[in-house]
C-alpha cells in the first residue's frame, strides 16, 4: 500500500547522500520533497505540517555526530518522527483484571469488522486465551451467519441471536432477542458462565456516519463496559478515514485503531494520520481476507517499511 510513498521518501532522502555538510537550503529542499510525498500519499494536511516543521527544526539544529554523516542524521530524524506519528511504542491489549476482557469493534459497514473478529479470535487463541465472538451486527443481512462462518474457521465459538429472531440454530450459543444491546449483554454473561476470558463484540456499521449507529454503539459500550473499543477503518477510503475517526471518537469513543485492507493499492496515508489526529494508537493491521493476514501494529516496523 505504501510503495509509492516509500519510493518518494527514499528518493527525497537519497539526494542528500554524499554531502559532507547540509546547508539550510538542502534541508528546505528535502523537506519540500518529503511534504509533497506525504500529501500525495493522502496524509492529512495538519499532520504533514507538524511533521515537516519538526523535521526542519531538528535537522537544522542537528548536532554534529561522529557516527553519522549529515544525510544519515536527517534520515534518522525522519524515521524517528515517522515512528512518532505512527504512535511510538507498540500498544498492547489492556486485559481486564477480572476476566473476561471485553473487546468491542466499531466502524462503518464494510470496514472489515466481522472479518477482524475472526482474526482477533484466532490471534487471542494463539496467545493461549479462550475467546468467544458475540454477533451484535443485526443490521446487515447475513452479518450473523458471516460471523458464525468466520468463528468456525477460526475455531472460536460464536454467541448469536437464535433462528426466528435473526440467524442461528438449534444447539448453538445464543439468545432469543433481536436487540443488539441485549445480545451484547447476554453474550458477556455467557462468556462469564462458560469462563471464556476474552469477549469480542461485533457491532453494526452503516455506509456513512449516522446518529442511530452512534447511539447503538454507545448503548452497547455502556451495557458491556469494554476494556478496549477498537475503531476499525478501511485504509482504502482515503481522507474519509480521518473524518470517520473523528466522528467515532466523538460519538462512541475508542481506545485503539485497527487499519484494514493494507493490502490494497490505494495511497493509505490518511489512515496513517488517524493516530496523530485522534491521539489513539493503531493496535492491529489487517492485510487480506485470510485469518493469518493480520498482525499487531508496530510503529517502528511500519516506519522502516515506509522508509525502505
Ligand atoms: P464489516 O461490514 O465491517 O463487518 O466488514 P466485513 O468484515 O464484512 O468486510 C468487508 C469486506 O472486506 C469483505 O469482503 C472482507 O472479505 C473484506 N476485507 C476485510 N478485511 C480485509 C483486508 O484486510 N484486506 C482485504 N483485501 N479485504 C478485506
Amino acid at each position: 500500500m505504501f510503495d509509492s510513498l516509500s519510493d518518494r521518501l527514499t528518493g527525497a532522502l537519497k539526494d542528500l547522500r554524499g554531502k559532507g555538510r547540509l546547508s539550510d537550503a538542502d534541508i528546505d529542499r528535502t523537506s519540500r520533497e518529503i511534504r509533497l510525498a506525504l500529501l500525495e500519499a493522502d496524509v492529512s494536511l495538519p499532520v504533514v505540517r507538524t511533521f515537516i516543521a519538526r523535521i526542519k527544526e531538528r535537522s537544522k539544529g542537528a548536532e554534529v555526530s561522529a557516527a553519522l554523516n549529515p544525510a544519515q542524521q536527517v534520515v534518522k530524524i525522519v524515521n524517528e518522527e515517522l515512528v512518532g506519528i505512527l504512535g511510538g511504542e507498540t500498544r498492547r491489549v489492556q486485559f481486564a483484571k477480572n476476566p473476561p476482557t471485553i473487546v468491542m469493534l466499531a466502524g462503518l459497514q464494510g470496514a472489515g469488522k466481522t472479518t477482524l473478529a475472526g482474526k482477533l479470535g484466532n490471534w487471542f487463541s494463539q496467545q493461549g486465551h479462550t475467546p468467544i465472538l458475540v454477533a451484535c451486527d443485526l443490521q446487515r443481512p447475513g452479518a450473523v451467519s458471516q460471523l458464525q462462518i468466520v468463528g468456525e474457521r477460526a475455531g472460536v465459538p460464536v454467541f448469536a441471536p437464535h433462528a426466528g429472531t435473526s440467524v442461528g440454530g438449534e444447539g448453538e450459543l445464543g439468545i432469543s432477542s433481536g436487540d443488539p444491546v441485549e445480545v451484547a449483554r447476554a453474550g458477556v454473561e455467557e462468556a462469564r458462565r462458560l469462563q471464556h476470558d476474552v469477549v469480542i463484540i461485533d457491532t453494526a456499521g452503516r455506509l456513512g456516519i449516522d446518529e442511530e449507529l452512534m447511539r447503538q454503539a454507545s448503548d452497547i459500550r455502556d451495557a458491556t463496559q469494554p476494556d478496549e473499543v477498537l475503531f476499525v477503518v478501511d485504509a482504502m477510503i482515503g481522507q474519509d478515514a480521518v473524518s470517520t475517526a473523528e466522528a467515532f471518537q466523538e460519538g462512541v469513543g475508542f481506545t485503539g485503531v485497527v487499519l484494514t485492507k493494507l493490502d490494497g493499492d490505494a495511497r493509505g496515508g490518511a489512515a496513517l494520520s488517524v493516530r496523530e489526529i485522534t491521539g489513539r494508537p493503531i493496535m492491529f493491521a489487517s492485510s487480506g481476507e485470510k485469518l493469518e493476514d493480520f498482525d499487531v501494529f508496530h510503529p517502528d516496523r511500519m516506519a522502516s517499511r515506509i522508509l525502505g
